[in-house]
């Protein structure tokens, strides 16, 4: 008998069980909006152009070697990250009080910037906003952080409750962390206006509570990558501590080849440099260092001015295509006469819409129309393409009348 004969089967993962059910169904007229990353208007992954040119330039430099990266990832990459988030002005990165370690994509950022604060913060708790990407509870709750949550979704008007969260953040205990999505919030798209996070910011400042950002969407939303960073470079324009974890998965389509940064902003160029002595700690047996190839497309794109600007029109024309789509599937159901207001199509942000759809009305859409999302009515925009969205509010139609 083997060894582990008493190993139960674990649940296949909420999200990317969807796409597994998704493959196992044989219909062609089959729609998959529960995956998180984009398609073209033929429903086909993108690679860009400007990755395609930079993973030549790659190929053909013969200097390049296979070495092992530093602990904390490649240096030209880590800089250029910093500028890209908070800005090519900021202070904080002029006065040298920011650290950045290269990590695994968005998530591996998180899971290092958790790892750390458990380490060497001195208050535990973070608070993250309910409901949240489904990962988000896990993540911190294994790096040893203790996970509460703060009201952020209103579902009687699809929109912020902006009351709940303030009360929410304004009870909770001096110190706490809080996690903050930086633009394009999942899976609500959702996100406070900037009057409303210049009122989070004064909150979170007078109580002390540290911010924790996840950028996994910058320039994704708006398709404006400085608009997009805004909410975290309020927070580091008055001088005081955050975290931010960012990916390059969706706005460089580089989602398998897991290329990210956590920064760790900081009073004073000393406690920084301690800092990043600390989180090499972290990762040293981890992981040992980060992937070499995504880190380097990164940088060739970064540090030349014009493939930098070639990234920015294809970043806003993966950003268009999707609030297009959102236009259409409004413009749909209004035409088809479906019931209900469906307004907050248009209001949401991001990569998804939050439908209000209920778990019963997905599984119908599920068995029925063979569409495909997570049971909380979330769809994937950028799964959605002209020639499919009839099909998607026949579906809808059925499900809510
Ligand atoms: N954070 C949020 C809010 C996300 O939606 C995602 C991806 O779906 C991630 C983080 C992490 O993605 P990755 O680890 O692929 O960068």
């Amino acid at each position: 008998d083997s060894v582990f004969a008493s190993v139960v089967r674990a649940p296949e993962d909420p999200i990317l069980g969807v796409t597994v059910a998704y493959n196992k169904d044989p219909s062609r007229v089959k729609l998959n909006l529960g995956v998180g990353a984009y398609r073209t208007e033929e429903g086909k992954p993108l690679v860009l152009n400007v990755v395609r040119k930079a993973e030549q330039l790659l190929v053909n430099d013969k200097s390049r070697v296979k070495e092992y990266l530093p602990i904390v990832g490649l240096a030209d990459f880590n800089k250029l990250s910093a500028k890209l988030i908070f800005g090519a002005d900021s202070p904080a990165i002029k006065e040298n009080r920011v650290t950045t370690v290269q990590c695994l994509s968005g998530t591996g950022s998180l899971r290092v910037g958790a790892e750390f604060l458990a380490r060497h913060y001195h208050q535990l708790t973070i608070y993250i906003p309910q409901p949240t990407w489904g990962n988000h509870p896990k993540v911190f709750t294994l790096a040893g952080l203790s996970v509460k949550t703060y009201r952020y979704y209103d579902p009687a008007t699809r929109g912020l409750n902006f009351q709940g969260l303030l009360e929410d953040l304004g009870s909770a205990p001096s110190g706490a962390i809080v996690l903050l999505h930086a633009c394009a919030h999942n899976p609500t798209g959702v996100d406070p206006t900037l009057e409303q996070w210049e009122q989070i910011r004064q909150l979170m400042r007078s109580k002390g509570l540290l911010p924790f950002f996840d950028s996994a969407y910058q320039g994704f939303a708006s398709g404006s990558l400085d608009a997009d960073a805004q909410s975290v470079r309020m927070f580091v324009a008055d001088g005081g501590e955050c975290l931010v974890a960012q990916s390059y998965a969706k706005n460089m389509g580089l989602y398998g080849e897991r290329v990210g940064a956590l920064s760790i902003v900081c009073k004073t160029e000393d406690v920084a440099s301690r800092v990043e002595s600390q989180l090499k700690l972290v990762i040293r047996p981890m992981y040992s260092s980060p992937p070499i190839h995504g880190a380097s497309l990164v940088a060739t794109i970064l540090k030349d001015s014009n493939m930098y600007h070639e990234w920015t029109l294809e970043l806003k024309a993966m950003a268009d295509r999707i609030i297009s789509m959102r236009q259409q599937l409004f413009d749909a159901l209004s035409a088809r006469g479906t019931p209900g207001d469906w307004s907050h199509i248009i209001k949401q942000i991001g990569m998804f819409t939050f439908t209000g759809l209920n778990s019963e009305q997905v599984a119908f859409m599920t068995k029925e129309y063979h569409v495909y999302m997570t049971s909380d009515g979330r769809i994937s925009m950028a799964g959605l393409s002209t020639k499919t969205i009839p099909h998607l509010v026949d579906a809808i139609h059925a499900a809510v009348t």
